[in-house]
């Protein structure tokens, strides 16, 4: 039980939610800190890689052109502007119209998936989602208590009686974090008619989207939407979240809503008791950077690192990890998924032993809705340079040979 300083207790519901969430997040945010350590854990695009001088000048500009309404509380469905830009940039990539009424700015895709869990989720609802699936959206809807199901994207696939028993869907078609897969058009224009079917929100999730390294992604599910229903404002099932994390930098907290008008605004009343509204200085200062088309210039040359980097990692395992675990190479996206060769090999007993090695990933557990998975851990390769990786593999080899011979 967690206390406060004048030992009050949290309330037992809260207190049952920290035993069961994790801090891997944290941890892995700490293991930055030492220098001798190799962490290929958290989910990091690669620092060297950001637009500083860019950002500099873009907040020079921001702060010129709008002044103190840069500066103040704002619209809690953020800053019209940039709301237009990108109801803009989203029409275009799914060829239909969105106008603002379909967008609500958010603090990264992450608050998206935290005013969701408010706005939908009650205990004991139904969440179909892929397993694994990404952790942070298990941590944020946690507290409300749903239960899962796996989604299977097959054919057949997950039966429209099925999404009729659940609340929403959630999925990462597009180099889903933690597996890097990316799943096939037929499958998801197949879940997307089903969905509509059944009457189910479905949630897509889209942050990888612009890190595509062997062709490209498939066409997002709003965008099929968008071809099945020509005409009109958007009205749909699917919730797409988006994100300038990957493409531009994290520490922008800019991510966005495309929903129908009744869930933005339901969204939108959810996230004023959350924190009022975003910070205009970051929604003027993305404006800036995106009028200046600054993924254009920055994008191609750090999706060429990356690239690299997969290559790097995936050739150092192949040479040191291949006794005990197999893999696919991502087409895209920030992960490796390894699976164990066989069930003596147990990714949770490896990673202590990997901590005393000095290299870190994350065991397949956390992102198991079960939390049962020992078989597999998600390995990053976009943090860290290729001669790391390389170490890393090594030391991880090292940790494995030590732990199963
Ligand atoms: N969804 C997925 C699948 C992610 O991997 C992440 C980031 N790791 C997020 C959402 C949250 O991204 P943001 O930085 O936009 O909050």
């Amino acid at each position: 039980m967690l206390n406060n300083e004048r030992g009050a207790a949290v309330r037992p519901s809260f207190s049952r939610w920290l035993s069961q969430t994790n801090d891997i997040t944290q941890q892995f945010m700490a293991m930055g800190v030492d220098p001798s350590f190799i962490s290929m854990a958290g989910g990091l695009p690669a620092a060297e890689f950001y637009p500083v001088a860019a950002a500099a000048e873009a907040a020079d500009r921001a702060l010129s052109r709008w002044g103190a309404a840069a500066l103040e509380y704002g619209p809690v469905d953020g800053f019209m502007p940039l709301r237009a830009h990108i109801a803009d940039r989203m029409s275009r990539m799914a060829g239909r119209h969105f106008d603002t009424s379909n967008v609500l700015l958010t603090v990264g895709a992450m608050q998206g998936l935290d005013l969701i869990g408010k706005v939908l989720i009650d205990e004991g609802d139904r969440i179909v989602t892929q397993y694994p699936t990404y952790v942070g959206a298990l941590d944020a809807w946690r507290p409300r208590q749903p239960v899962y199901t796996p989604l299977d994207w097959g054919k057949p696939g997950t039966s429209v009686e099925t999404l009729r028993s659940a609340k929403f869907v959630y999925g990462v078609p597009n180099y889903s974090n933690p597996t890097g897969a990316l799943v096939p058009t037929p499958a998801r224009a197949a879940l997307l008619e089903k969905a509509l079917e059944a009457d189910t929100w479905l949630v897509e999730d889209d942050p990888y989207l612009p890190l595509q390294y062997d062709g490209d992604a498939g066409p997002s599910m709003l965008a099929l939407d968008g071809a099945m229903m020509p005409g009109g404002p958007y009205n749909g099932p699917v919730i797409y979240l988006g994100t300038l994390s990957k493409s531009i930098v994290p520490g922008l907290r800019v991510g966005w809503v495309i929903a129908s008008p009744d869930m933005i605004a339901a969204l939108t009343l959810a996230k004023q008791s959350t924190d009022i509204s975003s910070s205009m200085l970051t929604h003027a200062v993305a404006l800036e950077l995106l009028e200046a088309d600054i993924e254009k210039v920055h994008v191609p040359g750090m999706v060429g690192h990356y690239r690299e980097r997969r290559d790097a990692l995936c050739a150092a395992a192949l040479e040191t990890l291949a006794p005990w675990f197999e893999w696919q190479v991502p087409s895209g996206g920030m992960f490796v998924w390894m699976k164990a060769r066989n069930s003596t090999i147990d990714t949770g007993v490896l990673y202590a032993r990997a901590l005393r090695e000095k290299v870190a990933y994350v065991p397949g557990s956390v992102f198991d809705p079960a939390g049962v998975d020992t078989s597999s851990m998600r390995i990053n390769f976009t943090r860290n340079a290729p001669d790391v990786l390389r170490e890393g593999a090594r030391r991880l080899a090292v940790a494995a040979k030590d732990a199963f011979g």
